[in-house]
């Protein structure tokens, strides 16, 4: 079986447990995930048996190319619930899940007019339930753009110095990560420097760096599809015994983090601990999101590891971020971002190329 059709199978598995016969995804990165298909315009229809991808006409030999899988047959029409109608795809279904986080009211809408005599039920969280456990080529391709962000990181800190603007830098990232074989930049670079490090992602800006300042630099690469995302702060000349502290204190949340996190705990657990040594040093209320998230097709995946989702658990095979942060507004900001894989027993740093004590550049 090849990884697609695992995946396929692992979603039909699904399919009596939430009383379905059929499944319509819609999100692009599913479709890409189930079927190998890249293109940005298609949606996929799985029955017990059969599957359909519907695209149009701009990626007929793209589809053809990318999908080969059995019993899935490849469709370039412009009006895809009509066409499904027309040709019976869903003749024998009574109730077809889709996908309610990713759907809009006008699909949906367009769906129930298309299945009159059957059930249109919207699901949550299906697919990315399979999508966060990673398989070991999968973690590869994670691992492999962790090495090129540990390398510009590397160039990034020779080439920095005053007076360069946060776009510079940003460009100097882009250019690089591309140059070592980055496919894509996955979000907008966030370069925030001096008091823009209090924004936790705070867009690069025409502001130059200046002696005194931390600058906070968070950017993801992508190989065959799948991203790292890191974050690393770095000082532009000596530090003060203050930045140095808030320094230090950032990174023990984010290395006591690493140090407990194993598949099976819950994300409140994972996130209490980093939440507690900011607490307990009063900076808490300076921690303004959640410890991190899911990592793969997409930059933001589930789990989301957060006080929000706290009794959610994390299985083994999860390919998470660590990302504590503490931001002073009108001072400074400070986060250090990790990206890590989890096993029974613990977890494999897969940004452990870049150094995290704080570099000071001039
Ligand atoms: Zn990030
Ligand atoms: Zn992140």
């Amino acid at each position: 079986m090849t990884a697609y059709t695992q995946r396929i199978e692992a979603l039909r598995n699904e399919f009596e447990k939430h009383k379905i016969d059929a499944f319509c995804i819609t999100h692009i990165p599913h479709v890409a995930y189930l079927t190998g298909f890249s293109g940005s315009s298609g949606m996929v229809i799985l029955t017990a048996t059969e599957g359909h991808l519907l695209t149009d006409a701009r990626y007929t030999a793209q589809a053809q190319q990318e999908v080969m899988l059995p019993n899935m047959a490849i469709h370039t029409e412009r009006d895809w619930w009509g066409y499904i109608k027309s040709k019976n795809l869903l003749s024998g279904a009574k109730c077809v899940g889709f996908e309610a986080a990713h759907t809009s009211v006008a699909s949906a809408e367009q769906m129930k007019r298309a299945l009159e005599d059957c059930e249109c039920k919207g699901i949550v969280g299906v697919v990315e339930r399979i999508v966060m456990v990673k398989t070991p080529e999968e973690v590869e391709h994670i691992r492999c753009a962790a090495a090129i962000a540990a390398r510009t990181y590397e160039h990034i800190i020779q080439i920095a110095k005053a007076g360069m603007t946060e776009q510079d830098i940003a460009a100097e990232v882009v250019y690089m990560a591309r140059k070592l074989g980055s496919e894509s930049e996955g979000f907008e670079t966030i370069v925030a420097s001096g008091i823009r490090g209090a924004l936790p992602h705070g867009r690069a800006s025409h502001k130059a760096i200046r002696h005194g300042e931390l600058v906070t630099l968070d950017f993801g690469c992508r190989v065959h599809g799948f991203y790292s995302d890191m974050t690393r702060t770095f000082a532009v000349g000596e530090p003060t015994a203050f930045q140095r502290a808030l320094y230090a204190l950032v990174l023990t949340a984010n290395e006591q983090a690493i140090a407990a996190a194993r598949g099976g705990m819950t994300c409140g657990e994972l996130d209490t601990i980093a939440r507690n040594i900011l607490d307990t040093a009063g900076y808490g209320q300076y921690f303004v999101h959640g410890l991190g998230h899911g990592l793969g097709r997409e930059v933001h995946e589930k789990p989301s590891i957060s006080y929000r989702f706290a009794e959610d658990i994390l299985p083994e095979g999860v390919v998470i971020t660590i990302e504590p942060g503490v931001y002073l507004p009108e001072q400074c900001g400070i986060r250090i971002e990790d990206n890590i894989w989890l096993t029974s027993t613990g977890c494999e740093v897969l940004t452990s190329a870049a150094p995290k004590h704080l570099l000071v550049i001039e």
